[in-house]
Order: C-alpha cells, then sequence, then structure tokens
C-alpha cells in the first residue's frame, strides 16, 4: 500500500501493511521459526533462516519504513545491535568519526572498548556547536554521529547545520532519533543520511521488548546492512519483532499524550520552590527552545531537573517515589525516573559529567501516559519528603 497520500496516525496503523495471504488475518502472523522449507534444490519463498530474514521481521522493517519515508529499513536484536552493525558496515580501520559528546553511554563504550582497538578513532564533541565540528574534521573523516536531543539534559544540534557540514566534506550523517522518532524529528528531510532509533523505546512503547531500526535512502547500504547484520547475527527475533509491531500503531497519538504530560510536568517543576533548574526543550527557558522548536515537531516525553538540595535530595526524592518508577531506560507508558550520574552516566569521568551539565542532583523523568496530575502529586509529596531529611534540605545546595 503507497501510503504518500496518508496522515500520520493512519501511516502508523496501516503504513507497509501486507495483507497474510494464508488467512487474511487482521494482525500480520507471527513467524516463530528458526527455517523455512525449500519446494525443491534451489526454490523457496524468500526464506530459509531467521538469521538471514524472517516474514514478521520483514513487516515491522516495511512499518518503520514507511514512517520513516524510506523505501526500506533494517531491524535489529537492540538499538546497540542496530549501532554496531551500522559500524562495521560503514567503517574500516584508520577511519575517524565523530559523535555528539551526549550520545548514548552503550555508544560510547562501543567506540572505546571495541572499535578503538580495532584502529576505529571516535571523538565526542559538542555537535550543538557546528564550528567545534568542522574543527575536528579530518581527512579519514567518515562518519559524523549524532544524537539530538542529547541525554539527559536534552541539548540539541542542528541537524540540517551539520548535514550541511557533512555533505560538503563528502562525510555521512547519522542522527539517533530514538528520544524523538521520525513521529517528531525528520531527520532525512533536514539532510542525515542515517536514521537510527532504539525501537525499545517510544516504537515498541510498552517497556516490553528491546530491538533497533536502521532506516536510509541508499539502497545500497541498506543491503549491506543486511550482509553485515547476517554475518555478526544481529537481527531482531520474530516475537520482538510481532510486538513491535503492535506498539507502533499508537506511536503518534502517545508521542501527542507524552508531549502534553511532559510540558504539564516541566511547568510545574519550574514553579516549585524547592527546583533549581528544569531542562524541557518545550519552556521558553530552555536556553535551544526556538531551534527545537524549528527542527522538532514536539518537545518530547523527557523532562530532567535539578533541586536545590542537590545529590541527596535527588536521591531522597527517587526513593520515595510512589508511583514513578525508578528504572533505566524511556518511552514507555510507565513514567520511569533515573539518576544519571549514578546509573545511565556513571561511567563518565565526574568531570566530564559536570562539562556535560549531568550534575549528582540531576534527576531524569521520561514521563509516561498515567494522568499528569497522579505524577505531580507522587513528586509533590517525593519532593516534600526529601527536602525534610537532614542534608537534603535548601542550606546544604
Ligand atoms: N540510543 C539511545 C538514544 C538510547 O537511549 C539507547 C538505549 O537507552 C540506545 C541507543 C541503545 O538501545 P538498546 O538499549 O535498545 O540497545
Amino acid at each position: 500500500m503507497s501510503t504518500k497520500t496518508f496522515h500520520e496516525a493512519t501511516i502508523a496503523i496501516r503504513g507497509g501493511r501486507a495483507l497474510d495471504s494464508h488467512a487474511s488475518s487482521i494482525l500480520f502472523p507471527l513467524y516463530q521459526t528458526g527455517n523455512f522449507v525449500h519446494d525443491e534444490v534451489g526454490v523457496d519463498k524468500g526464506y530459509s533462516y531467521s538469521r538471514v530474514s524472517n516474514p514478521t521481521v520483514d513487516a515491522l522493517e516495511k512499518a518503520i519504513a514507511a514512517l520513516e519515508g524510506t523505501a526500506s529499513a533494517v531491524s535489529f536484536r537492540t538499538g546497540m545491535a542496530a549501532i554496531t552493525t551500522l559500524c562495521f558496515t560503514l567503517l574500516r580501520s584508520g577511519d575517524h568519526v565523530i559523535l555528539s559528546d551526549v550520545v548514548y553511554g552503550g555508544t560510547i563504550r562501543l567506540f572505546r572498548e571495541v572499535l578503538d582497538h580495532l584502529g576505529i578513532q571516535g571523538e565526542f564533541v559538542d555537535t550543538s556547536n557546528p564550528d567545534k565540528v568542522e574543527a575536528a574534521i579530518q581527512s579519514a573523516t567518515r562518519l559524523i554521529f549524532i544524537e539530538t536531543p542529547g541525554n539527559p539534559t536534552l541539548k540539541i544540534t542542528d541537524i540540517q547545520t551539520i548535514s550541511r557540514i557533512a555533505r560538503r566534506r563528502s562525510i555521512l550523517l547519522a542522527v539517533d532519533n530514538t528520544f524523538l522518532t521520525p513521529v517528531l524529528q525528520r531527520p532525512f528531510d533536514l539532510g542525515a543520511d542515517i536514521s537510527i532509533l532504539s525501537t525499545t523505546k517510544y516504537i515498541d512503547g510498552h517497556n516490553a521488548t528491546v530491538g533497533g531500526s536502521i532506516a536510509t535512502h541508499d539502497e545500497q547500504l541498506s543491503e549491506r546492512l543486511r550482509l553485515i547484520r547476517k554475518t555478526l547475527g544481529t537481527i531482531q527475533a520474530p516475537f520482538e519483532a510481532w510486538l513491535t509491531l503492535q506498539g507502533l500503531k499508537t506511536l503518534p497519538m502517545r508521542l501527542r499524550l507524552h508531549c502534553a504530560g511532559a510540558l504539564r510536568i516541566a511547568q510545574w517543576l519550574e514553579s516549585h520552590p524547592a527546583v533549581k533548574y528544569v531542562f524541557y526543550p518545550g519552556l521558553p527557558s530552555f536556553p535551544q527552545q526556538a531551534l527545537a522548536a524549528e527542527q522538532q515537531r514536539g518537545a518530547g516525553g523527557i523532562v530532567a531537573f535539578e533541586l536545590k538540595g542537590g545529590a541527596e535530595a535527588a536521591r531522597q526524592t527517587l526513593n520515595h517515589l510512589r508511583l514513578c518508577s525508578r528504572a533505566e531506560s524511556l518511552g514507555g507508558l510507565e513514567t520511569l525516573v533515573t539518576h544519571p550520574s549514578t546509573t545511565t552516566h556513571a561511567d563518565l569521568d565526574p568531570s566530564l559529567r559536570q562539562a556535560l551539565g549531568i550534575s549528582d542532583g540531576l534527576i531524569r523523568i521520561s514521563v509516561g501516559l498515567e494522568d499528569p496530575e497522579d505524577l505531580i502529586a507522587d513528586f509533590n509529596q517525593a519532593i516534600a519528603a526529601a527536602i525534610a531529611q537532614p542534608g537534603a534540605g535548601e542550606a546544604k545546595q
């Protein structure tokens, strides 16, 4: 089905979907199988082994491609499997890669613990400053890999400006679009070559699976990604693909609610006397609000804030939450709250954390779809209990 003329909600539910040819079931079937029978020697129905391809995984790829606006997409077992496969597909020993200084910790680890040993150098740069990107380019630079908004401070990189710099030097630009998805940010319209998603987050949206996706308009690159995926064994599993296909259908509707809830909570936090500052791209106080409004179709579902009582107040607030869950990850229906300096960013040198704006008192919220007033009531009681503790009040900031 061509989806060119449809609106986003229709594409999310119908885009790229083929009817099951066997029994016309409304949901595409789950082909939970490792292998497929050949009709005759050398004759099959397009499938032979699920490490290479699987009809349910193909169905997910077509649905994601419809949303991305690309001819195809490639699905992986996790977001990290997607990023790893991309790097093994594009990079050779001696290559240099520029990455946002705020990329996901697993991407940093991939470069430091694996690719560096193979002679591939990753350089972490403040990509929100295009001059720093220009200055970091070397003759060996093969790829610019940006994540925007960055985690957890939501620092924004101007995709269009960086894509112009990359294009002038014939360097590929990849955007990790996990935080916003193609519904809230369109990397290809802004000049990117590759869009990466951890489908674990908003695409699935139900905290039920882990998965990853890569989309590009370059069909040769997609084919090469499939070859390397087959070689590394990083393809998505059929059941995860099937679950993700169901979650994907409500993505545009969920994101509207995530954005509305996050704005409501960000505004409430900003007005709370115990709160030092709030990072949310939808707030007028956010330093890059204008760029966010121009580049994004919504401010997203992630909010970060610091209490005046610093690290101890953050610890106490997290420990006193009753409704929200203390958990890593993001993008699901349940509100998850993390303390980046002791979890997602614990591996980073403390001075680098400070330089990136990740203070020991910073709290990140992945705002779920519970009623925002219930979430606010939970934060209200948790902050009140926290600042009543010795060592967590304002005097100790
Ligand atoms: N990219 C971003 C922005 C992420 O937040 C994550 C995980 O948190 C990943 C990639 C890795 O995805 P996965 O956990 O599915 O491997």
